[in-house]
């Protein structure tokens, strides 16, 4: 066998060697510990990486088990026992898991190896990373711009080698967008498919927990480990999930796959309107049926996220007051001073920013006006997909009017970075499943950058979804491209 450049491989490809004995997970382990001491100083995917811990689960793992010896890197606000838990957040400062979030339980009972929590924008507030209270994280295609967010870390890490696999958290897109701008395949499964017992929320009624890959079965393998049912998490439902990787493989005769008329208007830069438009094609041609279906309250979706994710998070955030968990503010004159000046110190300005929306939205004589309302219309969103779903299999779409913006280009505007939310943002909302995955590259400057293709289902309908990124996928060549950040590394050949 040729020797073979180890983090170049997929979760899928490692793991026939791990099982022929070709390399062993400590040589894994150390292998991908070499490649982030090089590269990471750079592209800032990682907050921490335990290397002690991780070899002494190499060290016993059993390489026959689902996803045997496989390490997954872990975004920072899912707890991973003994690891920090920081959420990008001054607040949290050194804290640390005491527990295993259910999660990171599941993977390591599919014999993963949880290794490295990632960087991400504060408390999962953003789409870009920048706003992360540690460091900024860096787009591995061009290291001037944003890799997205708020799993910006664990989409950077993936794309660039660092990272096999990687969980993240997508409360209005940010598993997909990092996705899309870093060229990786980022799943958002749908509401109650995986357990959050173990997560720091952020928006209750919108966080899911999936897996960001380099392909489309290593998503569907990381889903085989992590889906169903948790008694410690009552909003997780029961069903047992079906095996994830089952269609991989199946032709797309007989689907048919909808074009929402308001997802492709006018604002979506012409590059990625043409490489989506090509990928339909694509589609087409792949045996799909495909029509244009109108998803109607499309324009208040930004608004209505916005109120009903700010409402919840300033609820959940209340928990942070410097007495539970990690920074205390010093010299307060009383407890509500205390209180105050903690968060004032602790938390930074996009959180606070939410935080003030989020109670003024629920204060009284505003509740109605703004959360009652945006809650009706949430439910009319909702209702757009139960019928455009009754007609479809699946929506196609772009998974943001454009690529990857260069850090700093945006970060004085919140408006404009909450607007180029708006093709995720319904799926939260709607509690509904969605893909996304490599379909092209703009040419910007001397860069290219991956323009991302996003696919969205019906509920508990992953397995749908993941045949019809597969077969796209296996179309195409986009998901072998590799970042020019990456080179190998000599230590990682097996
Ligand atoms: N960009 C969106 C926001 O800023 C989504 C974040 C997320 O999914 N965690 O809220």
């Amino acid at each position: 066998m040729t020797p073979a450049d180890l983090p170049a491989l997929t979760i899928a490809e490692l793991q026939t060697l791990l099982r022929q004995r070709q390399v062993s997970p400590a040589e894994v382990v150390n292998c991908l510990h070499a490649r982030i001491a090089d590269a990471d100083p750079t592209l800032g995917a990682y907050l921490s990486v335990d290397l002690e811990a991780a070899l002494r689960e190499a060290a016993s793992v059993d390489v026959e088990l689902p996803l045997g010896g496989v390490p997954i890197a872990i975004k920072d606000i899912i707890n991973v026992a003994g690891q920090p838990c920081t959420c990008a957040s001054r607040i949290l400062g050194s804290y640390r898991s005491q527990y295993d979030a259910t999660v990171i339980r599941k993977l390591r009972a599919a014999g993963a190896i949880p290794f490295g929590k990632t960087n991400m924008d504060e408390f999962a507030m953003g789409s870009s990373t920048e706003n992360s209270g540690v460091k900024i994280a860096r787009n591995p295609w061009d290291l001037a711009r944003v890799p997205g967010g708020s799993s910006g870390g664990s989409a950077a890490a993936v794309a660039a080698g660092e990272a096999y696999g990687a969980l993240g958290t997508d409360t209005g897109g940010s598993i997909r967008q990092p996705a899309g701008f870093c060229g990786v395949v980022g799943l958002k499964p749908s509401y109650g498919r995986v357990s959050r017992f173990g997560l720091v929320a952020f928006a209750s009624s919108l966080d899911q927990a999936g897996p960001l890959t380099r392909t489309v079965r290593d998503a569907a393998l990381i889903m085989n480990a992590i889906a169903g049912g948790d008694p410690q998490d009552s909003t997780c439902l029961d069903s047992p999930p079906p095996d994830y990787t089952a269609k991989l493989g199946r032709d797309l005769r007989g689907l048919k796959l909808g074009v929402p008329r308001e997802y492709m208007s006018d604002g979506i830069d012409p590059q990625v309107k043409v490489a989506v438009d090509a990928a339909i094609a694509q589609l087409h041609s792949l045996g799909a049926q495909i029509v244009e279906v109108s998803l109607p309250h499309t324009e208040y979706a930004v608004a209505v996220y916005y109120i009903v994710a700010t409402a919840e998070a300033s609820a959940n955030l209340a928990r942070f007051d410097g007495i539970r968990y990690g920074h205390r503010a010093e010299n307060s004159n009383n407890l509500l001073d205390y209180y105050g000046r903690t968060r004032a110190e602790g938390f930074g300005a996009e959180v606070k920013r939410r935080i003030i929306l989020g109670t003024y939205v629920l204060s009284s004589g505003y509740h109605d006006a703004y959360y009652l309302r945006a809650q009706k219309v949430r439910e009319l969103i909702r209702r757009d997909f139960t019928r455009a779903f009754e007609e479809v299999d699946a929506l196609i779409s772009p998974v943001s009017p454009s690529v990857a913006f260069r850090i700093g280009e945006r970060s004085a505007d919140p408006l404009q970075m909450y607007l180029a939310d708006i093709f995720t943002i319904a799926a939260n909302l709607a509690g509904i499943c969605g893909i996304s995955i490599p379909c092209g590259f703009a040419a910007l400057d001397d860069v290219r950058l991956p323009i991302g293709l996003q696919l969205l289902g019906r509920p508990l309908d992953e397995a749908r979804l993941l045949q019809i990124a597969h077969a796209y996928e296996q179309s195409t060549t986009w998901h072998q491209q590799r970042p020019p950040a990456r080179k190998s590394h000599e230590a990682c050949a097996a």
